[in-house]
């Protein structure tokens, strides 16, 4: 059938890949017919040509390597159009003002947490914080720059051990500077800031924003003094001597 010719060919199964590659498995393990179709519009389009390895793969999505028509690199990520953080998705949809009609159906409502997904990645950029620049949405998958080179580049999390007292303080500062901004001039909070969602690429780089919203979510300020305590939290185990995260709150809040 031609889908899954189209399909194969993306993931460059006609010419190397073996049927038993991890990607072919993930691959079949979480493409349904929507993802399928989905994905063989944007390789119709350019954006998708080829998806070459499996970068994550998480309870709500799967992150894969890949480049374009005009061999760019390209992070692909695919949600789930089933999930078992379906209600978990309504509950943050639910709350965001920007949203306006919420679909009843599962598949539909992923549609919308990815749409939402890929219009933080815009907000945020107009803010000056480094995110990778969205490229397209469709359905329930973002096509977004990739960050990194043969490999995705490495969270915060995983070279926390080689970096030195003077690296902690830098991005303890640059992140909070980022909490600050996005709250103050962007009207927006992040929700999910932590050491797994910072990769670092000459620079930290914010990944990860699909619970991200905006100050007039009536969980905005919880969503806010997590992301605070969080990162205040983590720097502090490193060393860094930090403000207090409730008095930074309070600063924020109080303007
Ligand atoms: P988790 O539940 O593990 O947090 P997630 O489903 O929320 O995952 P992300 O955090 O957005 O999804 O991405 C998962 C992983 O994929 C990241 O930790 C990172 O390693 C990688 N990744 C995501 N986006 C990119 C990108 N643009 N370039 C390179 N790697 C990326
Ligand atoms: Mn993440």
């Amino acid at each position: 059938e031609a889908i899954e010719r189209e399909i194969e060919e993306i993931l460059g199964l006609r010419e190397r890949r073996e049927k038993d590659s991890e990607l072919y498995k993930i691959a079949n393990e979480v493409f349904d017919r929507t993802t399928k179709e989905t994905l063989a519009y944007l390789h119709r389009r350019g954006k998708i040509e080829e998806l070459y390895g499996v970068v994550s793969t998480g309870k709500e999505a799967n992150v894969f390597a890949g480049v374009d028509a005009e061999g760019n690199k390209i992070a692909v990520k695919i949600y789930r159009t089933y999930t078992t953080e379906f209600r978990r998705i309504w509950e943050y949809l639910a709350a965001d003002p920007r949203i306006g009609y919420l679909p009843k159906d599962m598949r539909k409502l992923v549609f919308v947490w990815t749409r939402r997904e890929f219009k933080n990645l815009q907000r945020a950029i107009k803010y000056a914080v480094r995110v990778p620049e969205p490229v397209i949405f469709r359905n329930n998958v973002l096509v977004m720059e990739f960050i990194g080179d043969e490999t995705p580049a490495p969270r915060l999390k995983d070279v926390e051990k080689s970096l030195e007292r003077s690296d902690f303080e830098e991005l303890y500062s640059y992140l909070m500077s980022v909490i600050e901004r996005l709250w103050k001039r962007g009207d927006m909070v992040h929700g999910d800031l932590s050491e797994y969602n910072v990769l670092l690429w000459d620079g930290p780089v914010v990944i990860d924003w699909s619970q991200a919203t905006v100050r007039r979510n009536r969980m905005s300020v919880e969503l806010l003094k997590r992301d605070l305590r969080n990162v205040t939290n983590y720097f502090a185990r490193k060393g860094v001597d930090v403000e207090d995260y409730e008095v930074k709150l309070r600063e924020l809040i109080e303007r």
